[in-house]
């Protein structure tokens, strides 16, 4: 190991602890050792201290102890000249530095008014915003954005700290890893300059939708990152708090993570780079550092210097030992996941269509193979260059595919594939789906010359690219004719009410098979979905039907049919092969589990759900909240803390993951009484609920009263209050037998 890092990391380590213990120090002066101390919304504490250590910090009480641990981590600081052979007290060094920077973020979170930061859950930072700083993410983003390193949608992330020399230089390299999928974590400065505020000067779009996050200008911000990734290690990879082997090990082999280190490089930085190296974490400098080359702990080369801005991107991927494979798609503007998030302001659009002003849809619709032409795309009615800025049109994509493996079931699953591939090409944006169509294509995407054929030429090129086994032709057309869209609209229509009526009709007693689900099992292993007409998987995205297609598309896939076999018990919803099969797939963790209830041994969650239900002893009662609400609930606990206790694959009583739509089920809960146990949903769902049918749904049950029964958080948000609601109104769930 070069003799020179091994120095300047101690040196800067011992700054930092000893810069940190003060400000401890001065904190627990000010503001008494039983002060609170946490991150927004996260049930995983100080994470690098709480994953590496297994210690909690809940008060600043709890942070002195954790510095005397750093100090005696602390090697001496070297003689500069003196040769050390190995990595090890670099190493150490480095992880007491980030034991450090833990604690120095969390402190300035201790005064709210104080803090730095956009709030914890803060996706998308506002262009107008002058504070462009996220801090920690809260558990909500990180299990969404988590579960993209696991399903292999996003290899990693680039830890960046400094900057590059010039505006345009950072937008390039942002740009190139956007393209390579990878998120761009930014913290510190090189001569008072992120490369965030470089962004941002360029207009670039910031924020965990377009993966360029900003996490802030000083170092130690840099934390963000680490923390991110020990916690995705806790969440997804099973390990537990202290497990410290496990934690790296899971960053090492399963997060394509590197530190870029712009501009120049201080003893500081050189302590952060020692602290990500014992996760794998490579670092990769645009500066003449020297460089430690040797295999050890990380894949490759440790440190690699002086590489220029140009193929800086491409050598960090090669040191890392990543594989991207980027498939091409054949338009003007950039293309991959990294633009789905993207929004488009109005100040920004140069055509919108659909929405709320004009009628639009999409549509997919089987074909003979000789009656269509592959990679055929016509626009019927004017283009966009024919138009005015500003203005808003109808507009229908109608997209015909036909393949000898194609059937009729798999149309509305490839109606559904086009939100996120449209989405994902640059200036492009679309919302919902079917006939709540709505789009903008931004100015920018229209100077580099997208035109509405282009839609045509992504849905052509990505769905031979990803359904080659089932499309061996894709014709579009796209209709901007007002008359010509609400004519084909009444066609759609029809098709898009017989889909649903088909599932609809479909009761569980009625079919001998249902479909498992084990997609998740890549994070959470012993995790199963049983899917069944009547109870769709808890992440939304899978119905009986869906799981249908798409195991006939592939064959030896996670969606697998089930024969139900005899019936152990029709009312807590146990058939005898099920059984089998959930303590087969699970490993041998899960005995059995009961589709319909939420008492005896309910299915496991994953960590993907929409909604969650929870018992409340107190009132006899059930609640639901959803990922979209963060704040309090009747149970204690918000979605983030619930989502850490529930998911991971087990099988947790008086709790379950669950779609929003199983609420409407008449199997929803139903071992326990169903629906009249509904208590309490947060406003927005229930909000969500009404439109899709809950006032029926409750006559159904005999409670036609029943909706302005439930409360919301405009209501209640602890058990007692809820309690006296339920008292006031006259909820049916007091009258009914125990649930515990
Ligand atoms: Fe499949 Fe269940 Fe995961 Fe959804 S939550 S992808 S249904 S295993
Ligand atoms: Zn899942």
């Amino acid at each position: 190991m070069s003799k020179i890092i091994a120095s300047a990391a101690i040196r800067g380590a011992h700054k930092i602890v000893e810069r940190v213990e003060n400000k401890i120090k001065e904190a627990i002066d000010q503001y008494g050792p039983d002060k609170e101390v946490a991150y927004p919304n996260t049930a995983y504490y100080l994470p690098i201290i709480y994953g590496i250590l297994g210690r909690k910090v809940e008060k600043l009480g709890d942070m002195p102890p954790i510095i005397e641990y750093c100090k005696q981590l602390l090697p001496e600081v070297p003689a500069e000249d003196l040769w050390i052979p190995y990595l090890g007290p670099a190493l150490d060094a480095g992880m007491a530095t980030l034991f450090a920077y833990d604690m120095e973020e969390a402190l300035k979170y201790v005064d709210p008014d104080k803090c730095p930061y956009l709030p914890g859950g803060t996706e998308w930072i506002d262009p107008a915003s002058d504070n462009i700083w996220l801090g920690a993410a809260d558990d909500v983003i990180m299990r969404k954005r988590g579960v993209e390193f696991v399903d292999g949608s996003a290899p990693g992330f680039a830890a960046v700290v400094g900057a590059p020399p010039d505006v345009e230089t950072a937008v390039k390299l942002a740009k190139e890893m956007q393209e390579k999928y990878l998120y761009v974590f930014m913290a510190s400065d090189h001569n008072g300059v992120n490369m965030a505020e470089q962004l941002k000067e360029a207009g670039v779009q910031l924020g965990w939708d377009t993966r360029l996050v900003p996490f802030g200008k000083d170092t130690s911000a840099a934390i963000h990152a680490l923390g991110f990734a020990t916690r995705a290690a806790m969440s997804f990879g099973g390990a537990k708090p202290g497990d410290y082997r496990k934690v790296l090990l899971y960053n090492k082999n399963r997060i394509f993570a590197f530190v870029l280190a712009l501009g120049t490089v201080t003893d500081e930085w050189y302590a952060a780079a020692a602290g990500a190296i014992n996760y794998g974490f490579p670092t990769i400098a645009d500066s003449d550092i020297p460089e430690i080359l040797p295999y050890g702990v990380c894949t490759y080369e440790h440190v690699v210097s002086n590489v220029p801005h140009d193929k800086i991107v491409s050598k960090a991927i090669e040191v890392r030992g990543l594989k991207i494979v980027i498939k091409k798609v054949d338009v003007p503007v950039s293309y991959g996941p990294a633009f789905e998030g993207e929004r488009i302001g109005k100040d920004a659009m140069r055509i919108e269509m659909g929405g709320p002003k004009a009628p639009a849809f999409e549509f997919c619709e089987m074909k003979d193979l000789d009656e269509i032409e592959d990679n055929k795309i016509e626009v019927i009615g004017k283009e966009i260059d024919e138009y005015e800025r500003g203005v808003t049109i109808p507009f229908a994509i109608w997209v015909q595919v036909a393949g000898r493996k194609f059937q009729k079931d798999f149309e509305p699953i490839i109606e559904r594939q086009f939100h996120h591939l449209i989405n994902q090409a640059e200036g492009v944006l679309h919302i919902g789906q079917r006939d709540i169509l709505w789009m903008r294509i931004s100015d920018k995407a229209y100077e580099a010359g997208f035109k509405f054929k282009h839609i045509g030429q992504i849905l052509h090129d990505k769905l031979h690219q990803e359904f080659g086994a089932i499309i061996d032709k894709v014709q579009v057309k796209i209709y901007t004719e007002e008359e010509k869209v609400k004519e084909l609209l009444e066609k759609a229509r029809a098709v898009y009410h017989e889909r649903d009526n088909r599932l609809a009709g479909m009761k569980d007693e009625e079919v001998d098979t249902f479909y498992s689900c084990t997609l998740c099992q890549s994070f959470a292993p012993n995790h199963v979905c049983v899917i069944t007409p009547e109870r769709p998987g808890l992440c939304g995205a899978y119905n009986m039907l869906d799981c249908k297609a798409a195991y006939e598309i592939n064959p030896t896939g996670p969606n697998q049919p089930l024969p139900k076999g005899e019936v152990v018990d029709p009312v807590k919803g146990r058939w005898e092969k099920i059984d089998e099969f959930i303590y087969t797939a699970s490993h041998n963790a899960v005995e059995y589990a009961c589709a319909y209830s939420i008492m005896d041994n309910p299915m496991t969650s994953c960590g993907c759900f929409e909604a969650i239900a929870v018992v409340l002893p107190m009132c006899n009662a059930i609640m639901v909240v959803d990922r979209d609400y963060t704040g309090d609930t009747p149970c204690g606990m918000r979605f983030s803390t619930l989502a850490g206790t529930v998911g991971g694959g087990i099988q947790t009583p008086g709790f379950v993951g669950i779609s929003k739509l199983y609420i409407l089920s008449k199997k929803f809960i139903s071992a326990e009484g169903g629906l009249k146990r509904l208590a309490w949903l947060p406003k927005a769902l229930k909000e969500f609920l009404v439109e899709n049918g809950l006032q029926k749904r409750c006559e159904e049950e005999g409670v036609p009263d029943l909706v302005d029964k439930i409360a919301t958080e405009e209501d209640c948000t602890t058990e007692e209050e809820l309690y006296e609601w339920m008292q006031k109104v006259g909820h049916p769930a007091l009258e009914m037998e125990p649930l515990m």
